[in-house]
């Protein structure tokens, strides 16, 4: 008989937590999540999934559009937000659920509440006590709003999701991910959009011509960036809010969304009292096994803050049940995690940028296409691809694809196969292309 109640507790029934609590379960042993807001976390509730039904409600507009290229007579076309809120919320019901019975079949105890550390082993969830062998912290992230006047009028992607009404105007501040997403969102639901960015260019990180291309095509699409501009205080008045702006100017608009990056969820959860290390940001520091400096107490996922993407999680779940149920190190490469935003068009990408590859290596060809997608020479719509290819010439290895064009995020998963099986430049020119497709542009580059 163990002296603990369960053999592992998982904190956070999100995409890591309920990746880790399920395996180990199935592996035989005694498993207990807690979850204190919702079954499947922030992918499910208020991420990925939700994020991308809105993308694909939002493109119906250009598809309209593009129809009538196409011989299709499409009438006055007229959108509904509730109705969209109503499907996105039965199918969110309907993801949960699911991830209840994952749960269920594997034979993990699902603890409702707020779970809270009381030592190295026994944890507090309302007024129950647990003790556990080990316990899993997958409390993720949540929305990062700085200190400004007039806070209390800002909206973050999580109001977003159950807003009530479909603004006629929103100005979203930042330039990573969620801004860049919900402008081309808001865009296509007919808002009037405004991208306030603090600096010169969105998506910090990715390559800068993808950068500069993505931002160029979303302005084309109506969405008005502005570079440089930082809000400083916000102000309600009859007709909805002004943005004071740090150039004196001011900007009306009826809906302020903030997304200025996540911070990991730690709240509550009485780290400091029994000695977790935590990085400046409030992530927990943990080494490559997930182990805290307490060795029983180990984290991932976005309360790690490190690469914050659902597969991420899941990855590093498994990676720490295998080595500790599994006796087997599979460590996650971190240096091909294939990411996409899914702006208007989406981008999407795996391994280096240009200025990376230019750094590490004195050897980088880089192999460019851009052109009109085949959908727009009757769509009427001017819509512009990129594509790129960075090679190193001495080894011919293929180090980074990028692109920005229709579909990006389906055509770039079966790149990142490829890169992080070594492809070569000259494997790919040998590959016979998909004709016609955007994607064969990546076996025909020379
Ligand atoms: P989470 O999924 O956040 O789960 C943490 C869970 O812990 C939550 O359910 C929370 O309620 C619970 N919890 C917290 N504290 C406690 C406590 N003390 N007791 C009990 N329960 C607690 N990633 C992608 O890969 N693709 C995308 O397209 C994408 N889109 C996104 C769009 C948006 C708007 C956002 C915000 C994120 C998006 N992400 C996307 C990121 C992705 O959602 C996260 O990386 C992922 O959910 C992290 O998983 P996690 O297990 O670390 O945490
Ligand atoms: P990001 O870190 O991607 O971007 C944050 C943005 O806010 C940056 O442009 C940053 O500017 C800016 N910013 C930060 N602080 C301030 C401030 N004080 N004032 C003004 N601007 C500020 O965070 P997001 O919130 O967009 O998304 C969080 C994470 O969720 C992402 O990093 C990603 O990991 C994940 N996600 C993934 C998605 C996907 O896979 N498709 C979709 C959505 C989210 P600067 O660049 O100058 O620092």
């Amino acid at each position: 008989m163990s002296q603990y109640d369960y053999d592992l507790f998982v904190i956070g029934a999100g995409s890591g937590g309920v990746r880790a609590a399920r395996t180990v379960a199935d592996l035989g042993a005694k498993v207990a999540i807690a979850e204190h807001q919702y079954l499947g976390g922030t992918c499910v509730n208020v991420g990925c999934v939700p994020k991308k039904l809105f993308v694909y409600a939002s493109h119906f507009h250009e598809d309209f559009q593009a129809a009538k290229g196409f011989g299709w007579n499409v009438q006055q076309a007229q959108f509904n937000w509730t109705r969209l809120m109503a499907q996105k919320n039965q199918e969110i019901q309907r993801l949960q659920g699911i991830y209840g019975n994952l749960l269920d079949n594997s034979g993990v105890t699902l603890i409702e509440g707020q779970a809270s550390l009381i030592d190295a082993h026994t944890l507090k969830v309302g007024d129950q006590q647990f003790s556990s062998q080990r316990i899993l912290i997958a409390t993720g992230g949540k929305p990062f709003i700085p200190d400004i006047s007039g806070k209390q009028h800002i909206k973050t992607s999580d109001d977003i999701f159950a807003l009530k009404q479909l603004p006629e105007r929103i100005v979203i501040v930042g330039g990573g991910y969620i801004a860049v997403e919900f402008a081309g969102i808001m865009n296509g639901l007919g808002v009037k959009t405004t991208l306030c960015y603090r600096s010169e260019k969105l998506l910090r990180g990715f390559d800068d011509e993808v950068r500069e291309f993505a931002a160029e095509e979303m302005r084309k699409k109506g969405i008005d960036i502005r570079y440089n501009t930082s809000i400083n205080a916000i102000e309600a008045f009859d007709n909805g809010l002004i943005a004071h702006i740090d150039n004196q100017q001011t900007l009306e608009t009826d809906l302020i969304l903030y997304a200025t990056g996540r911070t990991p969820n730690i709240e509550g959860l009485g780290l400091e009292a029994i000695g977790v290390s935590l990085k400046d940001s409030g992530a927990i520091k943990v080494d490559e096994h997930y182990q805290s400096n307490i060795p029983s107490i180990y984290a991932l996922g976005d309360v790690t803050h490190r690469i914050n993407l659902t597969p991420v999680a899941t990855a590093e779940a498994m990676a720490l049940v295998n080595e500790l149920y599994g006796n087997r190190f599979t460590p996650v490469d971190y240096e091909h995690i294939p990411t996409a935003v899914f702006s208007q068009p989406n981008i999407a990408t795996v391994g280096l940028t240009e200025t990376e590859a230019r750094k590490r290596y004195s050897d980088i060809d880089s192999y460019k296409s851009v052109f009109t997608p085949m959908k727009h020479t009757l769509s009427g719509l001017n819509e512009k691809s990129l594509m790129k290819m960075l090679v190193r010439r001495s080894t011919d290895q293929v180090l980074g694809i990028h692109m920005v064009g229709p579909e990006a995020g389906e055509i770039i998963q079966g790149m990142a196969v490829a890169l992080r099986a070594g492809a070569t430049k000259s494997v790919f020119d040998s590959t016979i292309g998909i004709h016609p497709t955007a994607a064969e542009e990546f076996v025909t580059m020379r």
